[in-house]
């Protein structure tokens, strides 16, 4: 490794000087679980890191007006040992769970989850079916970018290089007394430690009949250059009876359509869709279970 700058800024603007100073030469590090892989493997373009440990509003969980605010800089232990998120967002709580290694859970950050952007990111898919908002702020000010805005291309972001991730704001999808729960799936190699082959995140929220959806979202990793949403079977599914979210056709119909599979050293583009065909179905009828709904 080549020697590398490190600035312990505690609080924002204090990093956001720092990076304005250095501009593309400084780069952010959370828990580094991202950063020093690159840095390791000498394809980290900064000479210095701006640690974002020791700034205390960037780390944190809490609950206002049914808007749950997680601080970019939460780490995935902290999520997963979270009361409201299990109860609220288990698919959240889902994909943490299942991500890496207790080691690695107690270093790695959701923001940095966010801000590399990898198709494979397990709490993206999650975020993206739960509306989530970014707040990004830089020295000209702050901005409020829907999930589904961020993720522009491969491990890219609407994220300004002077823009950092300072909150994650996520409504509850079952506020107000909607009946709403989610289910988050990940297919890997081997059971621990490995990064997604394919993950899927299914949120649906019911009608008080409770025998039709009022609103859904799907959302598949490793299915596309980047994490995406099934927008057009989302809107299909509305009105729908909630059966027909656990059905294989519409899973075939949405992977058709709507993701860009691929083959990679890791699997085949075919095994991907065999996979997703029966994911996305089990993710849907997970989520309608927790809702207490048989199907
Ligand atoms: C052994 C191992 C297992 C892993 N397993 C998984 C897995 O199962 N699933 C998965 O999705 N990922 C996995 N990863 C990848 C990685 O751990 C995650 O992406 C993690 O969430 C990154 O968080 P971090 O805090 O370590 O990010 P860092 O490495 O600190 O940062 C990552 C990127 O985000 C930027 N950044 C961080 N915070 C901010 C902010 N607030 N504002 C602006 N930019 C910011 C940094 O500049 C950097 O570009 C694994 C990695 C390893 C090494």
């Amino acid at each position: 490794m080549k020697n590398i700058e490190y600035f312990k800024p505690t609080t924002i603007d204090q990093a956001l000087r720092v990076k304005q100073e250095m501009g593309r030469e400084a780069c952010y590090i959370a828990g580094g679980t991202d950063v020093l892989v690159l840095a390791r493997e000498k394809k980290l373009d900064c000479r210095a890191l701006i640690s974002l440990r020791r700034i205390p509003e960037l780390a944190g969980i809490s609950l206002q007006d049914d808007v749950l605010h997680l601080g970019p800089a939460t780490t995935l232990t902290d999520i997963l040992e979270n009361g409201e998120v299990a109860r609220e967002l288990p698919i959240l709580h889902d994909a943490v769970q299942v991500m890496g290694s207790t080691q690695m859970r107690n270093m790695a950050t959701v923001g940095g989850n966010v801000m590399t952007a990898a198709s494979s990111g397990d709490t993206l898919g999650p975020l993206l079916c739960l509306d989530a908002v970014c707040r990004l702020v830089s020295p000209g000010g702050e901005r409020r970018v829907p999930m589904d805005e961020m993720f522009v291309g491969p491990r890219t972001t609407a994220a300004e290089p002077d823009e950092l991730l300072a909150g994650l704001e996520i409504p509850l999808p079952a506020a107000g007394g909607a009946i709403s729960s989610g289910a988050f799936f990940k297919l890997t190699r081997r059971a621990a430690m490995d990064l997604a082959l394919i993950n899927v995140a299914v949120q649906l929220w019911v009608n008080p009949d409770r025998a039709t959806i009022a609103k859904a979202r799907l959302a598949a990793g490793v299915a596309a250059p980047t994490p995406v949403r099934l927008k057009q079977t989302e809107e299909e599914l509305v009105g729908a009876p909630v059966a027909e979210a656990t059905k294989e056709q519409v899973a075939i119909r949405a992977i058709g359509r709507e993701c860009r599979l691929r083959d990679s050293d890791r699997c085949s583009a075919w095994y991907r869709e065999e996979m997703l065909r029966v994911l996305i179905p089990r993710a849907a009828a997970l989520a309608l279970e927790r809702m207490g709904i048989a199907v």
